[in-house]
């Protein structure tokens, strides 16, 4: 079957329902097939009835008694029934779902699952799972996946269109790996893999599908990067930047001297900007190393060669803050800075759309607002995106359309290793800025356990009576956004008990309106708020110079390069900073770790480390800083199979670079729904 069809053929999946999978990224079969478990459970062997524990799930075996009643209460219909066992009675209600006692007859014994409460003085489990003996018993034995889900879809229907999925394609989804380098290097097969990942029959089962999905990720993902560089190694570029004196004309009034590392970065990028083809390249340096001033300097030049150039914020407060830099710097030269983000009027916004078509504004900096279809630009010949995600071949396209191939410059702050950068965007050039400004102040860092807080919080209000500010990144809550939400806002009431009442504090969250952090963001820059209490999105690469202490909790959990990235956020104007990792553990093995950052500013030298212990923390570590968005591959956790993939994909495509052997077709097909998916679809 062709597993690229919509999923609207499959039962269950109406109109609406189909919008909610959407949601999810799941279009087609193939989307479902590889919307991998985040998780798995055990069905526990059924209890007694006199041993079920409140607020949590118990499967119990029970027969049916006499009577099954309905009752109405409200706008529920409310089927009710009892059951028993030896040691007791039970109750079991369902809402809404009368038609359930077709499948329930009295006397017959089953088995039900579901979350026991007390409730009007009775033990009762609502709307639980019915299952006969042997089928639960058979669960018993195996993992059971648990997806993550959107609102709207539950558990339980996720399940079943999956497996409906699995039926339909069951061992008829064709393998792409040869099986010479399936037998090389062990791989399962490609079938076995997809249904084990949703089913494992064992822990065993589940690693060898896991190892096998991951490879496939990963080796897909870097034939996509190969046959891409191919793509853009060709193409000539149509602009003509001759004129670069205005590059040492911004230079000459800068209150410092460019780093060594700057000044060679800079020469790569103007060559390019100067040559002959258009540029793909990355721009890495640590926090704080000075990659502004290097994005500044190329749209200068762009701009005195009479072309537009732009650069692109994951969010709007950051891309405020360049908006003023480049204001400052730029403008003196008479070259026009616009900004354009999402929340501005609609009005702004038709003024700003005007100011770029007509060309009186030379550099727009903004959101991804910047390549909607509205924005027309004249003539723009340089990209730069600024702590970014991959800035995807899909949106090079959506610019290409507008008529022009602009220059592309992805800039990021997550330090890794070369090897690995190299291997993770190989469609690009990299550059590295590997040296931080000279005087630059190290952040006094300490791990303590959460016995100090008391003493964490007395020296905050200390740095807050000398006038600073600060961060407190709050306890980290992995299973949804909306306990994350809860977490903060909890967190943050308990801190206003602390602290007097004369100190502001104030939080921030992911699931809050892009308007509303500006106004956060505003008024902690300007100092109306001392105590930002923030989750992991106090964005990357934010400047609030006053700041001088950030102190994070459950900082255990947090991958190493994560927590440098945050430690970033003080440590920036003049005043001496602090960052004081907060965790609950007393390991050894955790204070080793925490320590490194006490002894180290290097961001490289701290994402080699992470890279070599592989801890549980380094999950949250560069994929979850949106880099790269990997389904089931973890880029540190799994480097010996992203190692394999690139070399074998190199190897491939060398010998057979239009994957036009027959053994490739397969891998050829893949290769193509990807690139279509990701890239320009
Ligand atoms: P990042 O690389 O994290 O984006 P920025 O570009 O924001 O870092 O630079 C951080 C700070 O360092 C800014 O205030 C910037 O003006 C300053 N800076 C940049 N280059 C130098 C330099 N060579 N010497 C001294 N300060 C510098
Ligand atoms: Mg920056």
């Amino acid at each position: 079957m062709d597993t690229t069809q919509s999923i609207s053929g499959l039962k269950g999946i109406g109109e609406k329902t189909e919008k909610l999978f959407n949601r999810l990224e799941i279009y087609t079969i193939e989307d479902l097939l590889h919307y991998y478990p985040r998780s798995y459970e055990t069905y526990s062997q059924v209890t007694k009835i006199k041993d079920i524990k409140i607020d949590a799930m118990n499967a119990v075996e029970g027969t049916i008694c006499f009577p099954i009643e309905q009752m109405v209460k409200g706008k529920f219909k409310i089927l009710k029934i009892r059951i028993k066992d030896d040691t007791g009675y039970l109750y079991l209600l369902w809402f809404n779902q009368l038609y359930i006692k077709n499948n329930l007859k009295i006397g017959e014994t089953k088995v039900f699952r579901g979350k026991a409460e007390y409730k009007y003085g009775q033990m009762q489990i609502t709307t639980p799972e019915i299952f006969d003996q042997e089928t639960y018993n058979k669960k018993t034995k195996t993992l059971q996946p648990i997806y993550a889900l959107t609102k709207g879809i539950m558990q339980k229907n996720l399940s079943k269109i999956i497996r409906q999925g699995l039926i339909k394609t069951h061992n008829q989804l064709k393998d792409c790996l040869p099986n010479a380098i399936r037998n090389q290097y062990g791989f399962a097969e490609y079938n076995y893999a997809i249904t084990q990942i949703h089913y494992p029959k064992d822990m065993e089962a589940l690693k060898e599908a896991k190892r096998r999905l991951v490879f496939d990720e990963f080796f897909i993902f870097q034939l996509s990067l190969l046959r891409l560089k191919k793509v853009q190694d060709r193409q000539a570029t149509q602009f003509d930047l001759k004129d670069h004196s205005i590059i040492k004309d911004i230079i000459k009034n800068l209150p410092f001297q460019l780093t060594q590392a700057q000044k060679s970065v800079l020469e790569e990028i103007k060559n390019d900007l100067m040559g002959e083809t258009v540029m793909n390249r990355l721009l890495q340096g640590d926090v704080g190393s000075g990659k502004t001033i290097i994005a500044a300097l190329m749209l200068a030049l762009v701009a005195k060669n009479n072309y537009q150039g732009s650069i692109m914020a994951p969010t709007e407060v950051l891309a405020k803050q360049h908006f003023e830099t480049m204001k400052a710097l730029l403008e003196p030269h008479h070259i026009n800075v616009g900004l354009l983000v999402g929340s501005m009027t609609a009005k702004e916004k038709k003024n700003m759309y005007q100011a770029i078509k007509d060309h009186t504004i030379d550099i727009v900096i903004g959101t991804h607002a910047i390549i909607q279809d509205k924005v027309v630009f004249n003539q723009l010949a340089l990209v730069i995106t600024d702590e970014q995600h991959r800035f995807g071949v899909k949106q090079r396209e959506s610019l290409s359309q507008k008529g022009t191939k602009p220059h592309m410059l992805v800039m990021s702050a997550t330090p890794i290793p070369r090897t690995l950068a190299l291997m993770l965007y190989g469609d690009l050039d990299i550059s590295i800025i590997d040296e931080l400004p000279p005087n630059r102040q190290v952040i006094k860092t300490y791990a303590v356990d959460t016995s100090y807080r008391k003493r964490v919080y007395d020296f905050i209000k200390k740095q807050i009576k000398d006038g600073r500010q600060a961060y407190v990144i709050c306890p980290m809550v992995e299973e949804s956004d909306q306990l994350e939400v809860e977490s903060v806002l909890e967190y943050t009431k308990k801190l206003k008990k602390e602290f007097d009442q004369s100190i502001n504090i104030e939080y921030l969250h992911g699931k809050m309106k892009p308007k509303e952090k500006n106004i956060i963001m505003e008024n902690f820059a300007n100092n109306t708020i001392q105590v930002l209490v923030s989750t992991t999105v106090v964005e990357v690469g934010v400047n609030v110079p006053n700041a001088t202490i950030i102190a994070i909790e459950n900082a255990d959990r947090f991958g190493l390069a994560q927590l440098h990235q945050l430690r970033g956020r003080v440590g920036r104007g003049q005043y001496q900073s602090y960052c004081i990792l907060l965790t609950q553990s007393k390991s050894n093995k955790t204070k080793e770790r925490l320590d490194v950052l006490s002894n180290t500013n290097d961001g490289f030298i701290i994402s080699e480390y992470d890279l070599k212990v592989r801890g549980q923390g380094d999950l949250f570590g560069i994929k979850q800083h949106g880099d790269m968005e990997f389904k089931i591959a973890n880029v540190f956790e799994d480097i010996e199979l992203l190692k394999i993939a690139n070399k074998l994909a190199k190897d491939i495509m060398k010998n057979d670079p239009q994957l036009t052997n027959e053994e490739h077709y397969y891998i050829n097909e893949r290769l193509k729904n990807y690139i279509h998916k990701y890239y320009s679809g």
